[in-house]
């Protein structure tokens, strides 16, 4: 699948369009889900053009990858989550529902967050 450069992540990273900021480096950034499924709802994503998880482990060196899922370790930390626990979760293509071609993944904390899977699972 080709990277969409308009995808609304790629947006936000240009500042196109604003979003409430949690961390920021070089390579990665992490804000505020636009709508919460939890009272921390943060969304963390890689500054380079990747579709979706697979085609970010697919693009980048183990070393990038490694760093990048130690920063979302300590953005969780950052957010307080360390103590309580928190679920992380990345959405890959149709059946996982993906809505943004850039990928991201979501932390959510702060509540007790119930079934991994929604629905019935058979079908
Ligand atoms: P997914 O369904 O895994 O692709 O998740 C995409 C997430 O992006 C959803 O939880 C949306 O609420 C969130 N989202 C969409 N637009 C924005 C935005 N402008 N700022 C913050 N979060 C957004």
């Amino acid at each position: 699948m080709t990277y969409d450069k308009n995808n609304i992540f790629a947006k936000i990273i240009r500042g196109e369009i604003a979003a409430g900021k949690v961390f920021e480096d070089d390579d990665v950034l992490a804000f505020h889900d636009i709508s919460k499924a939890a009272p921390v709802h943060v969304l963390v994503i890689p500054k380079g053009e990747f579709v979706d998880f697979s085609d970010f482990v697919d693009k980048q060196d183990s070393k990038k990858v490694a760093e990048f899922f130690k920063k979302v370790a300590n953005i969780a930390e950052i957010l307080d989550l360390q103590k309580t626990g928190y679920r992380i979760i990345s959405n890959i293509g149709a059946d996982a529902s993906q809505t943004v071609k850039h990928f991201h993944v979501h932390i959510l904390g702060k509540k007790k967050l119930g079934a991994l899977v929604v629905g019935d699972l058979a079908h």
